[in-house]
C-alpha cells in the first residue's frame, strides 16, 4: 500500500480491526520509509446498483446522495445523522443481497426508505412520504427536499406534525 506522504510502497500494519458492522477491516499502517501513519479499509467488492428512474433513465446508486437527502428530510426530527447513516447502510445491504439484476427502481428505494423510517420516526416518515410522490431519482429527490426546507416554517407540513407528535 503506497504511503500517502512519500509514495513508498512498503508499510507495516500496526493494528487490524473489524469495522462497519463486520463488513470491512480497518488497518492502521506505518510507512517503512518515513514512518507516516495512515488508515486503509478492506471490504468485499460490490456490484454497482443501477437505479431506474420513473422517466426510464438510469443512474448508479449513490449512497452519499441518498444520505444527503435523508439528512435534509429528517432535519428537526431529532434523528441523528449516524442513525440515518445506518438506515442507508441497511438499504444498501438489502439492495446488494436482493437484486440479482442489480437494477432497482427509484420507487422501490423510496419504499425501502419509508419502511426503515416507519420503524424509527413517525415525523420523519411522514415528512419523507410528503415529498415521495415527486420522487424521480436521487437527484430529484434531493432537489425536492431542498425546496421543501426553503419554504417558510409556517407552511411546512412538519410544523403541524410537530404540534401533534
Ligand atoms: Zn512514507
Amino acid at each position: 500500500m503506497q504511503c500517502p506522504s512519500c509514495q513508498h510502497t512498503d508499510s507495516r500494519v500496526l493494528e487490524s480491526r473489524s469495522a462497519d458492522g463486520g463488513r470491512s477491516v480497518r488497518r492502521r499502517r506505518e510507512c517503512l520509509h518515513c514512518d507516516f501513519r495512515f488508515t486503509t479499509y478492506e471490504r468485499v467488492e460490490t456490484v454497482p446498483i443501477t437505479v431506474v428512474k420513473r422517466t426510464g433513465s438510469r443512474e448508479i446508486f449513490n449512497r452519499s446522495k441518498l444520505l444527503h437527502g435523508l439528512v435534509r428530510a429528517c432535519e428537526k426530527t431529532g434523528l441523528e445523522p449516524a442513525r440515518l447513516e445506518s438506515v442507508v447502510d441497511e438499504i444498501e445491504l438489502q439492495l446488494q443481497q436482493q437484486r440479482h439484476g442489480r437494477e432497482v427502481s427509484s420507487a422501490e428505494i423510496g419504499e425501502l426508505v419509508l419502511q426503515q423510517l416507519s420503524e424509527i420516526s413517525e415525523v420523519a416518515y411522514v415528512r419523507f412520504a410528503s415529498v415521495y410522490r415527486q420522487f424521480q431519482g436521487i437527484s430529484d429527490f434531493v432537489a425536492t427536499l431542498e425546496s421543501l426546507t426553503r419554504r417558510p416554517a409556517h407552511k411546512r407540513p412538519d410544523g403541524a406534525l410537530a404540534a401533534v407528535s
